[in-house]
Protein backbone atom coordinates (compact mmCIF):
# COMPACT_ATOMS: atom_id res chain seq x y z
CA UNK A 1 0.00 0.00 0.00
CA UNK A 2 1.42 3.39 -1.06
CA UNK A 3 1.79 6.56 1.47
CA UNK A 4 0.61 9.62 -0.35
CA UNK A 5 0.91 11.81 2.69
CA UNK A 6 4.68 11.28 0.67
CA UNK A 7 4.05 12.65 -2.47
CA UNK A 8 3.65 15.85 -4.03
CA UNK A 9 -0.28 16.99 -5.37
CA UNK A 10 1.79 16.79 -8.62
CA UNK A 11 2.96 13.49 -8.61
CA UNK A 12 -0.47 12.23 -7.26
CA UNK A 13 -2.28 13.71 -9.80
CA UNK A 14 -0.61 11.80 -12.51
CA UNK A 15 -0.09 8.54 -10.17
CA UNK A 16 -2.48 8.06 -7.72
CA UNK A 17 -4.85 4.77 -8.12
CA UNK A 18 -2.85 3.66 -11.04
CA UNK A 19 0.66 3.41 -9.27
CA UNK A 20 2.24 0.76 -11.28
CA UNK A 21 0.80 0.04 -14.86
CA UNK A 22 -1.73 -2.73 -15.69
CA UNK A 23 -0.18 -6.15 -13.82
CA UNK A 24 -1.95 -8.06 -17.11
CA UNK A 25 -0.75 -6.08 -19.88
CA UNK A 26 1.86 -3.46 -18.86
CA UNK A 27 -0.65 -0.40 -20.05
CA UNK A 28 0.44 2.82 -18.78
CA UNK A 29 -3.43 4.38 -19.13
CA UNK A 30 -5.78 1.94 -17.83
CA UNK A 31 -8.03 0.44 -19.77
CA UNK A 32 -11.67 0.82 -20.19
CA UNK A 33 -13.69 -1.35 -18.84
CA UNK A 34 -16.72 -1.36 -21.12
CA UNK A 35 -18.77 -3.91 -19.13
CA UNK A 36 -21.94 -3.99 -17.57
CA UNK A 37 -21.26 -6.85 -15.74
CA UNK A 38 -18.56 -9.65 -14.48
CA UNK A 39 -18.09 -12.82 -14.57
CA UNK A 40 -18.36 -14.40 -10.58
CA UNK A 41 -16.43 -17.68 -9.27
CA UNK A 42 -19.14 -19.10 -7.09
CA UNK A 43 -23.05 -17.59 -5.72
CA UNK A 44 -21.39 -16.70 -2.70
CA UNK A 45 -19.21 -13.95 -4.25
CA UNK A 46 -21.79 -11.49 -4.26
CA UNK A 47 -22.73 -11.54 -0.45
CA UNK A 48 -19.33 -11.91 0.19
CA UNK A 49 -18.00 -8.60 -1.64
CA UNK A 50 -20.73 -6.39 -0.39
CA UNK A 51 -20.50 -7.25 3.30
CA UNK A 52 -16.19 -7.19 2.58
CA UNK A 53 -17.21 -3.55 1.39
CA UNK A 54 -14.32 -4.08 -1.17
CA UNK A 55 -15.73 -2.75 -4.37
CA UNK A 56 -12.51 -3.51 -6.10
CA UNK A 57 -14.27 -6.85 -6.53
CA UNK A 58 -16.39 -6.23 -9.61
CA UNK A 59 -19.67 -7.79 -9.61
CA UNK A 60 -22.21 -5.21 -11.91
CA UNK A 61 -20.97 -1.79 -12.95
CA UNK A 62 -23.91 0.02 -11.43
CA UNK A 63 -22.16 -0.78 -8.01
CA UNK A 64 -18.40 -0.36 -8.95
CA UNK A 65 -16.23 -0.63 -11.76
CA UNK A 66 -12.35 -0.59 -12.05
CA UNK A 67 -12.24 2.76 -13.67
CA UNK A 68 -14.43 4.67 -11.56
CA UNK A 69 -12.01 3.03 -8.34
CA UNK A 70 -8.71 4.38 -10.15
CA UNK A 71 -10.56 7.60 -9.80
CA UNK A 72 -11.43 7.78 -6.55
CA UNK A 73 -8.63 6.42 -5.31
CA UNK A 74 -6.99 9.87 -7.10
CA UNK A 75 -9.62 12.17 -5.75
CA UNK A 76 -9.42 10.70 -2.09
CA UNK A 77 -5.35 11.56 -2.81
CA UNK A 78 -5.64 15.39 -3.90
CA UNK A 79 -8.37 16.16 -1.71
CA UNK A 80 -6.46 14.14 1.57
CA UNK A 81 -9.76 12.20 2.29
CA UNK A 82 -10.35 8.55 2.87
CA UNK A 83 -12.76 7.46 0.99
CA UNK A 84 -13.77 8.93 -2.47
CA UNK A 85 -16.94 8.52 -4.91
CA UNK A 86 -17.72 9.13 -8.32
CA UNK A 87 -21.44 9.45 -9.60
CA UNK A 88 -22.81 10.12 -12.89
CA UNK A 89 -22.60 13.87 -12.49
CA UNK A 90 -22.05 16.79 -9.44
CA UNK A 91 -26.43 16.86 -9.45
CA UNK A 92 -26.01 13.00 -8.91
CA UNK A 93 -23.45 13.80 -6.05
CA UNK A 94 -25.19 15.82 -4.15
CA UNK A 95 -28.70 14.73 -4.44
CA UNK A 96 -27.32 10.63 -3.82
CA UNK A 97 -25.14 11.76 -0.76
CA UNK A 98 -27.61 14.48 0.67
CA UNK A 99 -30.94 11.58 0.34
CA UNK A 100 -28.65 9.27 2.41
CA UNK A 101 -28.33 11.70 5.07
CA UNK A 102 -31.52 12.93 5.44
CA UNK A 103 -35.01 12.17 6.52
CA UNK A 104 -38.17 13.63 6.94
CA UNK A 105 -38.33 15.97 9.81
CA UNK A 106 -34.55 17.13 9.06
CA UNK A 107 -33.56 20.48 8.62
CA UNK A 108 -30.44 21.76 6.40
CA UNK A 109 -28.65 24.94 6.40
CA UNK A 110 -27.25 26.36 3.10
CA UNK A 111 -25.42 29.25 1.85
CA UNK A 112 -27.37 31.66 -0.27
CA UNK A 113 -25.21 31.70 -2.98
CA UNK A 114 -25.25 28.07 -4.81
CA UNK A 115 -25.70 26.67 -7.94
CA UNK A 116 -28.87 26.74 -9.40
CA UNK A 117 -30.51 23.35 -9.45
CA UNK A 118 -29.11 22.54 -5.80
CA UNK A 119 -30.98 25.21 -4.60
CA UNK A 120 -34.05 23.85 -6.65
CA UNK A 121 -33.43 20.07 -4.76
CA UNK A 122 -33.41 21.63 -1.82
CA UNK A 123 -36.65 23.84 -1.93
CA UNK A 124 -38.44 21.58 -4.53
CA UNK A 125 -37.75 18.12 -4.48
CA UNK A 126 -36.42 17.46 -0.62
CA UNK A 127 -39.40 19.79 0.97
CA UNK A 128 -41.91 17.52 -0.84
CA UNK A 129 -40.78 14.93 1.56
CA UNK A 130 -40.66 17.01 4.45
CA UNK A 131 -37.28 17.85 4.96
CA UNK A 132 -36.60 21.84 5.28
CA UNK A 133 -33.49 24.54 4.31
CA UNK A 134 -32.91 27.84 5.78
CA UNK A 135 -30.55 29.76 3.12
CA UNK A 136 -28.41 32.02 5.07
CA UNK A 137 -25.58 34.64 4.40
CA UNK A 138 -23.13 31.79 4.59
CA UNK A 139 -20.00 34.49 4.93
CA UNK A 140 -22.06 35.62 8.08
CA UNK A 141 -21.32 32.83 10.87
CA UNK A 142 -23.27 34.67 12.61
CA UNK A 143 -26.21 33.90 10.44
CA UNK A 144 -24.87 30.29 9.55
CA UNK A 145 -25.18 29.58 14.01
CA UNK A 146 -28.45 31.03 14.52
CA UNK A 147 -30.20 29.51 11.46
CA UNK A 148 -28.70 25.83 13.14
CA UNK A 149 -32.12 23.97 14.85
CA UNK A 150 -31.85 20.82 17.05
CA UNK A 151 -32.81 19.09 13.78
CA UNK A 152 -30.47 20.12 11.50
CA UNK A 153 -28.53 17.49 9.94
CA UNK A 154 -26.47 18.96 7.43
CA UNK A 155 -24.79 23.00 6.25
CA UNK A 156 -23.98 22.86 3.25
CA UNK A 157 -22.18 25.67 1.40
CA UNK A 158 -20.51 26.14 -2.13
CA UNK A 159 -17.23 28.59 -1.83
CA UNK A 160 -15.98 30.33 -4.13
CA UNK A 161 -20.17 30.23 -4.60
CA UNK A 162 -21.42 29.88 -8.00
CA UNK A 163 -21.42 32.85 -9.56
CA UNK A 164 -20.93 35.40 -6.78
CA UNK A 165 -17.61 34.22 -6.02
CA UNK A 166 -18.37 34.90 -2.08
CA UNK A 167 -15.87 32.96 0.29
CA UNK A 168 -16.93 30.55 2.97
CA UNK A 169 -14.64 30.45 6.21
CA UNK A 170 -14.16 26.93 6.68
CA UNK A 171 -11.98 26.75 9.70
CA UNK A 172 -14.87 29.07 11.75
CA UNK A 173 -17.87 26.65 9.64
CA UNK A 174 -15.60 23.57 10.69
CA UNK A 175 -15.83 25.37 14.56
CA UNK A 176 -19.37 25.74 14.30
CA UNK A 177 -20.57 22.32 13.38
CA UNK A 178 -17.89 20.33 15.28
CA UNK A 179 -19.37 18.22 18.52
CA UNK A 180 -22.54 18.27 17.27
CA UNK A 181 -24.94 15.57 14.78
CA UNK A 182 -24.46 17.76 11.75
CA UNK A 183 -22.85 17.02 8.60
CA UNK A 184 -20.70 19.85 6.88
CA UNK A 185 -20.53 19.28 2.86
CA UNK A 186 -18.48 21.88 0.71
CA UNK A 187 -19.00 21.90 -3.04
CA UNK A 188 -15.50 22.88 -3.90
CA UNK A 189 -15.76 23.16 -7.76
CA UNK A 190 -15.01 26.18 -8.22
CA UNK A 191 -11.72 25.91 -6.66
CA UNK A 192 -10.54 22.84 -7.82
CA UNK A 193 -8.64 20.46 -5.15
CA UNK A 194 -5.27 22.13 -6.44
CA UNK A 195 -6.59 25.22 -4.79
CA UNK A 196 -8.53 24.64 -1.74
CA UNK A 197 -8.66 21.17 0.27
CA UNK A 198 -11.53 21.77 3.05
CA UNK A 199 -11.35 18.54 4.04
CA UNK A 200 -7.97 19.58 6.04
CA UNK A 201 -10.22 22.26 7.75
CA UNK A 202 -11.39 20.57 11.36
CA UNK A 203 -15.22 19.93 11.47
CA UNK A 204 -15.61 19.51 7.40
CA UNK A 205 -16.70 16.28 6.58
CA UNK A 206 -17.17 16.01 3.19
CA UNK A 207 -15.63 17.43 -0.05
CA UNK A 208 -18.18 17.45 -3.43
CA UNK A 209 -17.14 18.54 -6.94
CA UNK A 210 -19.19 18.80 -10.45
CA UNK A 211 -16.20 16.62 -11.98
CA UNK A 212 -17.50 17.85 -15.15
CA UNK A 213 -15.46 21.55 -14.63
CA UNK A 214 -12.17 21.64 -13.41
CA UNK A 215 -11.01 18.21 -12.80
CA UNK A 216 -11.90 17.45 -16.52
CA UNK A 217 -11.05 20.78 -17.46
CA UNK A 218 -11.61 19.79 -21.03
CA UNK A 219 -15.92 19.77 -21.61
CA UNK A 220 -15.91 16.26 -22.30
CA UNK A 221 -17.44 14.24 -19.89
CA UNK A 222 -19.71 14.66 -16.60
CA UNK A 223 -18.79 13.25 -13.63
CA UNK A 224 -19.45 14.21 -9.57
CA UNK A 225 -17.52 13.35 -6.79
CA UNK A 226 -17.61 13.14 -3.03
CA UNK A 227 -14.82 12.69 -0.57
CA UNK A 228 -14.88 11.82 3.16
CA UNK A 229 -14.63 9.17 6.09
CA UNK A 230 -14.67 5.81 4.68
CA UNK A 231 -17.09 4.78 6.88
CA UNK A 232 -19.84 7.38 5.72
CA UNK A 233 -18.44 7.03 1.84
CA UNK A 234 -19.16 3.20 2.07
CA UNK A 235 -22.71 3.30 3.17
CA UNK A 236 -23.49 6.51 0.22
CA UNK A 237 -22.08 3.89 -2.41
CA UNK A 238 -24.89 1.13 -1.34
CA UNK A 239 -27.70 3.43 -1.01
CA UNK A 240 -26.59 6.03 -3.63
CA UNK A 241 -25.35 3.94 -6.20
CA UNK A 242 -26.09 0.35 -5.61
CA UNK A 243 -29.70 1.03 -4.72
CA UNK A 244 -30.63 4.83 -6.80
CA UNK A 245 -27.80 4.34 -9.10
CA UNK A 246 -26.44 6.95 -9.84
CA UNK A 247 -22.56 5.65 -11.19
CA UNK A 248 -20.26 7.38 -13.44
CA UNK A 249 -19.84 5.02 -16.76
CA UNK A 250 -16.42 3.45 -17.19
CA UNK A 251 -15.51 6.18 -20.73
CA UNK A 252 -16.36 9.22 -18.33
CA UNK A 253 -14.87 8.14 -15.41
CA UNK A 254 -11.46 7.65 -17.91
CA UNK A 255 -11.21 10.92 -19.19
CA UNK A 256 -11.76 12.64 -15.93
CA UNK A 257 -9.00 10.55 -15.18
CA UNK A 258 -6.96 11.62 -17.83
CA UNK A 259 -8.04 15.24 -16.94
CA UNK A 260 -6.56 15.13 -13.66
CA UNK A 261 -3.11 14.32 -14.64
CA UNK A 262 -2.68 18.12 -15.77
CA UNK A 263 -4.55 19.38 -13.28
CA UNK A 264 -1.99 21.59 -11.45
CA UNK A 265 -0.48 23.03 -14.59
CA UNK A 266 -3.84 24.01 -15.91
CA UNK A 267 -4.61 25.64 -12.34
CA UNK A 268 -1.81 28.01 -12.22
CA UNK A 269 -2.84 29.31 -15.67
CA UNK A 270 -6.11 29.85 -14.85
CA UNK A 271 -5.07 31.62 -12.06
CA UNK A 272 -2.78 33.67 -13.85
CA UNK A 273 -4.81 34.44 -16.88
CA UNK A 274 -7.96 35.30 -14.68
CA UNK A 275 -6.28 37.49 -12.65
CA UNK A 276 -4.92 39.62 -15.82
CA UNK A 277 -8.47 39.89 -16.94
CA UNK A 278 -9.60 40.39 -13.66
CA UNK A 279 -7.47 43.93 -13.73
CA UNK A 280 -8.86 44.94 -16.95
CA UNK A 281 -12.03 44.67 -16.34
CA UNK A 282 -11.81 46.71 -12.87
CA UNK A 283 -9.91 48.82 -14.94
CA UNK A 284 -12.46 49.43 -17.65
CA UNK A 285 -15.12 52.63 -17.19
CA UNK A 286 -18.26 50.45 -18.43
CA UNK A 287 -17.83 47.65 -16.18
CA UNK A 288 -19.24 48.08 -12.50
CA UNK A 289 -18.21 45.78 -9.88
CA UNK A 290 -15.87 42.92 -10.37
CA UNK A 291 -15.78 39.61 -8.49
CA UNK A 292 -12.72 38.38 -8.15
CA UNK A 293 -11.19 36.94 -5.05
CA UNK A 294 -7.53 37.91 -5.69
CA UNK A 295 -8.87 41.46 -6.00
CA UNK A 296 -7.81 43.73 -3.50
CA UNK A 297 -11.57 44.77 -3.40
CA UNK A 298 -13.24 41.71 -3.02
CA UNK A 299 -14.69 41.67 0.81
CA UNK A 300 -13.05 38.43 1.08
CA UNK A 301 -9.65 38.75 -0.13
CA UNK A 302 -8.18 38.16 3.07
CA UNK A 303 -10.07 35.02 3.73
CA UNK A 304 -9.17 33.79 0.04
CA UNK A 305 -5.84 34.36 0.37
CA UNK A 306 -5.49 32.62 3.68
CA UNK A 307 -7.50 29.20 2.72
CA UNK A 308 -6.82 28.77 -0.88
CA UNK A 309 -3.56 27.94 -2.68
CA UNK A 310 -4.77 30.50 -5.45
CA UNK A 311 -7.79 32.41 -6.47
CA UNK A 312 -9.22 30.62 -9.47
CA UNK A 313 -10.14 30.95 -12.75
CA UNK A 314 -13.69 32.32 -12.13
CA UNK A 315 -14.77 35.28 -11.76
CA UNK A 316 -18.45 37.38 -12.29
CA UNK A 317 -18.95 41.25 -13.31
CA UNK A 318 -21.56 43.55 -13.67
CA UNK A 319 -21.73 46.14 -16.41
CA UNK A 320 -23.18 49.70 -15.36
CA UNK A 321 -25.74 49.39 -18.59
CA UNK A 322 -27.27 46.87 -16.62
CA UNK A 323 -28.98 44.00 -18.44
CA UNK A 324 -28.49 45.12 -22.19
CA UNK A 325 -25.24 46.01 -21.77
CA UNK A 326 -24.76 42.42 -20.91
CA UNK A 327 -26.75 40.83 -23.94
CA UNK A 328 -25.10 43.39 -26.22
CA UNK A 329 -21.74 42.03 -25.06
CA UNK A 330 -22.07 38.59 -24.84
CA UNK A 331 -23.92 38.17 -28.23
CA UNK A 332 -21.23 40.02 -29.86
CA UNK A 333 -18.17 37.88 -28.51
CA UNK A 334 -16.19 36.26 -31.02
CA UNK A 335 -13.26 33.97 -29.44
CA UNK A 336 -15.11 33.67 -25.60
CA UNK A 337 -18.04 31.38 -26.01
CA UNK A 338 -21.57 31.75 -24.68
CA UNK A 339 -21.62 28.71 -22.85
CA UNK A 340 -23.47 27.22 -19.28
CA UNK A 341 -20.59 25.61 -17.85
CA UNK A 342 -16.92 26.66 -16.17
CA UNK A 343 -13.42 25.28 -15.58
CA UNK A 344 -12.81 24.44 -18.99
CA UNK A 345 -9.62 24.95 -21.36
CA UNK A 346 -11.60 27.11 -23.55
CA UNK A 347 -13.13 30.83 -22.03
CA UNK A 348 -16.97 30.45 -21.38
CA UNK A 349 -19.13 33.39 -20.64
CA UNK A 350 -23.02 33.16 -19.55
CA UNK A 351 -25.26 35.19 -18.12
CA UNK A 352 -26.66 33.51 -14.85
CA UNK A 353 -30.54 35.58 -14.80
CA UNK A 354 -30.78 33.88 -18.39
CA UNK A 355 -28.79 30.55 -18.32
CA UNK A 356 -27.47 28.68 -15.26
CA UNK A 357 -29.89 30.64 -12.51
CA UNK A 358 -33.15 31.28 -14.72
CA UNK A 359 -36.44 31.17 -13.98
CA UNK A 360 -36.78 27.79 -14.13
CA UNK A 361 -34.67 27.20 -11.22
CA UNK A 362 -35.03 30.04 -9.10
CA UNK A 363 -37.59 32.55 -9.38
CA UNK A 364 -35.79 36.65 -9.41
CA UNK A 365 -36.65 37.34 -6.03
CA UNK A 366 -34.05 34.31 -5.26
CA UNK A 367 -31.67 35.29 -7.59
CA UNK A 368 -31.47 38.96 -5.92
CA UNK A 369 -31.15 37.58 -2.61
CA UNK A 370 -28.18 35.54 -3.25
CA UNK A 371 -26.82 38.54 -5.27
CA UNK A 372 -27.25 37.64 -9.04
CA UNK A 373 -28.76 41.07 -10.40
CA UNK A 374 -29.98 41.11 -13.74
CA UNK A 375 -26.98 42.29 -15.55
CA UNK A 376 -24.50 39.67 -13.55
CA UNK A 377 -21.76 37.93 -16.18
CA UNK A 378 -20.13 34.79 -15.49
CA UNK A 379 -16.94 34.22 -17.27
CA UNK A 380 -14.77 31.59 -16.78
CA UNK A 381 -11.42 32.31 -17.81
CA UNK A 382 -9.53 29.64 -19.99
CA UNK A 383 -6.24 28.89 -21.46
CA UNK A 384 -6.09 30.75 -24.32
CA UNK A 385 -3.55 33.28 -24.45
CA UNK A 386 -5.05 35.82 -22.12
CA UNK A 387 -4.65 38.79 -24.53
CA UNK A 388 -6.30 37.15 -27.06
CA UNK A 389 -9.11 36.94 -24.32
CA UNK A 390 -8.61 40.39 -23.26
CA UNK A 391 -9.31 41.68 -26.90
CA UNK A 392 -12.14 39.90 -27.60
CA UNK A 393 -13.29 41.78 -24.06
CA UNK A 394 -12.39 44.93 -25.41
CA UNK A 395 -14.13 44.72 -28.46
CA UNK A 396 -17.66 43.36 -26.90
CA UNK A 397 -17.36 46.74 -24.53
CA UNK A 398 -17.07 49.09 -27.15
CA UNK A 399 -20.40 48.07 -28.60
CA UNK A 400 -22.14 48.32 -25.43
N1 LIG B 1 -21.96 22.49 -8.18
C1 LIG B 1 -21.58 23.62 -8.81
C2 LIG B 1 -20.90 24.70 -8.05
C3 LIG B 1 -21.83 23.77 -10.18
O1 LIG B 1 -21.46 24.89 -10.80
C4 LIG B 1 -22.50 22.72 -10.88
C5 LIG B 1 -22.80 22.82 -12.31
O2 LIG B 1 -22.57 23.85 -12.93
C6 LIG B 1 -22.88 21.57 -10.16
C7 LIG B 1 -22.58 21.49 -8.82
C8 LIG B 1 -23.60 20.45 -10.85
O3 LIG B 1 -22.71 19.70 -11.59
P1 LIG B 1 -23.09 18.86 -12.92
O4 LIG B 1 -23.41 19.86 -13.98
O5 LIG B 1 -21.85 18.08 -13.18
O6 LIG B 1 -24.26 18.01 -12.57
Amino acid sequence: MIDYSDFDFATLAIRAGWWNADPATGAVSPPISQTSTYALKKVEDVTEILTSGNFSRFIYTRGSHPNEIVLEERMAALEGGERALAFATGVAAITGLITFLVKSGDHIVTGKSLYAATQFFFRNILAKFGVTTTFVDATDMKAVAAAITPATRIIYVETPANPTMSIVDLKALGALAGGRNITTIVDSTFASPYLLRPLEFEGIDVVLHSATKYIGGHTDALGGIIVGKKDLIDQVRMYSLVNLGGIIDPFAAWLLLRGLKTIHVRLDRHCQNAMEVARFLEAHPKVGRVFYPGLPSHPQHALAKSQMKGFGGMLAFELKGGLEAGRTLLNNLHLIRLAASLGDVDTLIEHPASMTHNDMFVTREERLFQGITDGLVRLSVGLEGVKDIIADLEQGLKLV
